[in-house]
């Protein structure tokens, strides 16, 4: 059984400041409770509550913390992949709900997998998911000092169970300072994606993960006989040209877990029981 967390690319990464070691911390915290849930749960169920674990965290931009756009509201994008049926559910742009992975986790049980914008926020409430802001101070004033991105963060999750079954989940209050509709790569198969051999989430600016179709492109050469350090420095040479900015964690099915960033900020947590690992 293995796990591996993001919590995106941290501006703070190369200083010591306060914050780092907090995100540091909690990155911690959170990995090795969502190993010990993974002990007696699936790969699906150990990702969604990790990153809902993540969520929570105002520290992280997903879920509560998720920063504000261009017009002034918070506007979330979660999605879940499962490796061994390779469906895939996610909400875009949804408003006002405190864990958008779990509504992505609801719509697995949906023939329509993906919703985006109000019809997303209705699928919410009409399945008890209560109106919730996710709105922190901090972000507001943010917002109103600079309106501009103070960075990118994003949340991932990649776990492998007992049964060797992959799993995927990742969330996101987007780059910031958007133009509304804007869509993040977190729910596409760039930036979240997962089949028996490989599952991958990343982080980054999206617009840059979609180009490179990064998750799905690391996955699928696994699948053609790629070794999992292999196929991430093809994809993270194909960000060359156009100096894609991007990051992404993974797993594969004999339990390799391997992360790479284009730009060295990204911030992981990984932990097999025995071997704490964090990286920045
Ligand atoms: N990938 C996210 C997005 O562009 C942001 C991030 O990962 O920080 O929406």
């Amino acid at each position: 059984m293995k796990i591996i967390i993001h919590g995106g690319f941290f501006s703070e990464s190369h200083t010591n400041s306060e914050t780092k070691i907090a995100k540091q911390n909690a990155l911690k915290e959170i990995a090795r409770k969502g190993f010990e849930f993974l002990q007696n749960h699936s790969a699906l169920e150990t990702v969604v509550y990790t990153v809902s674990l993540l969520e929570d965290n105002e520290l992280f931009n997903a879920g509560i913390g998720s920063q504000i756009q261009s017009d002034g509201k918070i506007r979330m994008s979660a999605s879940l992949m499962d490796g061994t049926t390779q469906k895939m559910s996610g909400v875009i742009n949804i408003e006002d709900v405190k864990n958008p992975i779990q509504v992505a986790e609801k719509l697995l049980d949906f023939e329509d997998k993906v919703l985006g914008g109000e019809g997303a926020t209705n699928f919410a409430r009409q399945n008890g998911f209560e109106a919730f802001s996710t709105e922190i101070p901090q972000r507001r004033e943010e917002y109103l000092a600079k309106k501009e991105s103070t960075g990118t963060g994003t949340v991932g999750c990649v776990a492998l169970d007992a049964e060797r079954k992959l799993a995927v989940a990742t969330s996101t209050g987007g780059k910031g300072f958007e133009i509304p509709g804007r869509i993040s790569d977190s729910a596409t198969v760039a930036g979240n994606y997962a089949n028996q051999d490989c599952a991958v989430s990343c982080t980054g600016v999206g617009e840059d993960i979609v180009s490179g179709a990064v998750a799905a492109k690391i996955v699928t050469r696994l699948t053609d006989g790629f070794s999992i350090d292999k196929a991430f420095e093809k994809t993270f040479d194909e960000l060359k040209p156009f100096d894609g900015f991007a990051g992404a964690i993974a797993i594969d099915k004999s339990g390799n877990v391997f992360h790479q960033d284009s730009h060295p900020m990204m911030v992981f947590a990984s932990f097999d029981g025995k071997e704490f690992e964090i990286f920045d």
